[in-house]
């Protein structure tokens, strides 16, 4: 049984054990994953620990993310462009770090929701660790303008210029992204806002202009849980048509991350509406 396993501190909430079972029984493969809680000064021996026993894989959550993307020997560009990881793979006596999140929002957009990127507006709001790792990504899709606004308006100038040093993106697609506060975020409707903050958590509200919801507007929520959530009641209100939450991203991340590990792309649509369904 090949062995594998989420790390994170807390991680009793991650529901990654139960995608994955699911992703394994699908596709037929043995292989085992559970939780890890290591305290957060003992990470990297934990992950030391768990290699040396043999496992072969780990995805990462809060608040490991970037010292697993430091403690790998090699990364992918989109985990270079984050300057985060959520999953690790071991293999040939190496750590390699890669970052699945962005591709999981790309793929619930375009493929679950049939929303194509291309030439479209899209404002991202927040400008932390998952906002970081959707903002290449998302530019690969070649969208006409990517605005990254964030309350504290110096971390998403931030995610652009390390974006830019990171060396993985062409000045083309450099230069249709840009950066500004909550208050400087243009009151003009866009194609796609997607919430990377976690405001929804405190049942808050990221302060943006009405004007951003237009009449075929997608407002995406990164987060999820039972019933709409306060970001996407409000793009409701303010005449957003289309809803999407963040479980497609969620099971899509998972979805690529097997794909690393056993080199099997699993279905998606069962596992979702399980999930949906489960959440209720
Ligand atoms: P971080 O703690 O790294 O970043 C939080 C961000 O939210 C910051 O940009 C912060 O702004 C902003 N923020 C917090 N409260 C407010 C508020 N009231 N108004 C405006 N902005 C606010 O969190 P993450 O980036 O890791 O996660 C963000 C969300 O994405 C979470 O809800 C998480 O659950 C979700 N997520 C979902 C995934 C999925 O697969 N569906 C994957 C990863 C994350 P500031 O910088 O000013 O403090």
């Amino acid at each position: 049984m090949d062995r594998y396993a989420v790390m994170g501190h807390p991680v009793s909430h991650s529901r990654s054990p139960q995608i994955h079972a699911l992703f394994a029984k699908a596709t037929g493969q043995l292989m085992t994953y559970e939780r890890i809680d290591p305290e957060p000064d003992r990470f990297e021996a934990a992950v030391a620990r768990f290699r040396s026993e043999g496992g072969k894989g780990l995805n990462i959550t809060l608040p490991f993310k970037e010292r697993a993307f430091a403690l790998a020997d090699g990364q992918t560009a989109r985990a270079r462009a984050a300057g985060a990881a959520n999953t690790l793979d071991f293999r040939e006596g190496q750590v390699f770090a890669d970052n699945t999140d962005g591709v999981g929002l790309v793929r619930d957009i375009v493929q679950n929701q049939r929303f194509m990127l291309q030439q479209k507006h899209i404002l991202l709001l927040g400008a932390g660790g998952a906002a970081r790792g959707v903002v290449l990504p998302l530019l690969a899709e070649q969208p006409a303008r990517l605005v990254v606004a964030n309350r504290t308006a110096a971390r998403a100038f931030a995610i652009l210029s390390e974006l830019k040093a990171s060396g993985t993106i062409t000045d083309d697609l450099m230069g249709r992204a840009e950066a500004c506060g909550l208050e400087d975020i243009p009151a003009e409707p866009f194609d796609v806002v997607i919430n990377a903050t976690s405001s929804s958590l405190t049942g808050a509200v990221p302060e943006v202009p009405q004007g951003v919801f237009g009449p075929r507007t997608l407002a995406y929520d990164m987060m999820y849980g039972r019933g709409q959530t306060p970001f996407l009641k409000l793009a409701q209100t303010h005449g957003a048509p289309y809803l999407a939450d963040g479980l497609g991203m969620l099971v899509e991340q998972a979805a690529e991350s097997f794909y690393l590990w056993r080199h099997l792309l699993p279905a998606t649509a069962a596992v979702l509406q399980q999930l949906r369904a489960e959440l209720g």
